[in-house]
């Protein structure tokens, strides 16, 4: 059966025929879309390695955080309709290119077409590590389709606050989802790290908040109990407001849809991103934090307030040159 014809690849679980143009909570029908793609120099260092990242941005997203960053592709839906084959064209431009690795941006909402198209790649002589980076709102039974495409898994883990999920991006049971798939990701492959480059395994992704820092606890102290010495983490810092996205949302709605009502456009304002960056004192206590538990293995951002590194995705590079080479864009095709 196809997956797409009665959707339940998330914990949406829309129930709705994608493959007739329904429109689910993702806002994406069953026709594979992507962004961009380029090569990446600003993920933690055995992640972007000496070549770069090669990153694939997927059009439309499963979880909605208020205060995303790719909001133009998340929610806007900027992106080009592609085939399995080109998906595989643009993964082999990549690993030609030089890119360390596949890395598979925000594609819980296109799974089957994914495994589909790396599996092409690989028939093709693809070889680098794919790596799965989400928002962590998988589905374990989802993820298994993956589960001979994907080396690297890269999940967030947001919070583990089912009332905080519920507010922030209308899913109450994200804690529950993303720890059962996070440590279905533990158990797929140990990890590995030749010659700099994370070549298999788990590294969870945690993005502090400013004035939350109870919420990274409860996320730092269950990393410590169930997956020390099985996974890497990787504390982010970087939380910027987004003061233009949250505007646009309120004009264009925002939020494809709700549970209730998949596909519908409602209002996804709570008034309760925090409109700061990150203190000294909050990041200090992480740090500090990270000690308590013992945590070790793992990485963690300098604290360095700037929003310049934001993407714009109608930009042939979305990303400063510094940060980023394209390789392909939703507007033009392929790049060079
Ligand atoms: S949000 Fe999208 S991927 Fe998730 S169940 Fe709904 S239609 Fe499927």
């Amino acid at each position: 059966m196809n997956p797409y014809g009665q959707c339940f690849l998330c914990g949406r679980n829309c129930g709705v025929d994608r493959t007739s143009g329904e429109l689910g909570f993702c806002g994406e029908t069953a026709e594979l879309r992507i962004s961009s793609a380029s090569i990446h120099r600003g993920e933690e260092p055995p992640i972007t390695g000496r070549g770069g990242s090669g990153t694939i941005f997927f059009t439309g997203c499963t979880l909605h955080c208020g205060f995303c960053q790719n909001w133009q592709i998340s929610r806007e839906g900027m992106g080009r309709v592609v085939s399995v084959s080109e998906f595989a064209d643009i993964c082999l431009d990549l690993a030609s290119r030089g890119a360390e690795n596949i890395n598979l941006v925000t594609g819980t909402q296109f799974i089957p077409s994914i495994a589909a198209g790396l599996e092409e790649a690989r028939s093709r002589g693809l070889s680098i590590p794919a790596l799965w980076n989400s928002s962590g709102y998988d589905k374990a039974e989802s993820l298994s389709l993956l589960s001979s495409s994907v080396d690297v898994w890269l999940p967030d883990l947001k919070t583990l606050d089912s009332s905080l999920a519920k507010r922030r991006f209308h899913a109450a049971d994200y804690p529950v989802l993303a720890q059962k798939s996070i440590l279905s990701m533990a158990g797929r492959r140990p990890v590995s790290i030749v010659d700099g480059v994370m070549k298999s395994g788990l590294m969870v992704r945690h993005l502090v908040l400013p004035g939350l820092l109870g919420n990274t606890r409860e996320v730092l102290e269950w990393f410590a109990d169930h997956l020390a010495g099985r996974a890497l983490i990787s504390v982010m810092m970087q939380y910027t407001p987004i003061s233009e996205a949250e505007a646009r949302n309120a004009q264009t709605g925002g939020f494809i849809g709700t549970p209730e009502a998949p596909g519908a456009t409602v209002a996804c304002v709570e008034g309760e991103e925090p409109e700061r960056f990150l203190t000294v004192e909050e990041y200090e206590a992480v740090l500090a934090m990270m000690d308590e538990f013992g945590i070790e293995d793992g990485y963690y951002q300098e604290l360095e307030p700037d929003d310049e590194w934001l993407p714009d995705f109608r930009k042939p590079n979305p990303f400063p040159s510094s940060l980023s080479t394209p390789v392909w864009h939703w507007k033009t095709g392929k790049v060079g």
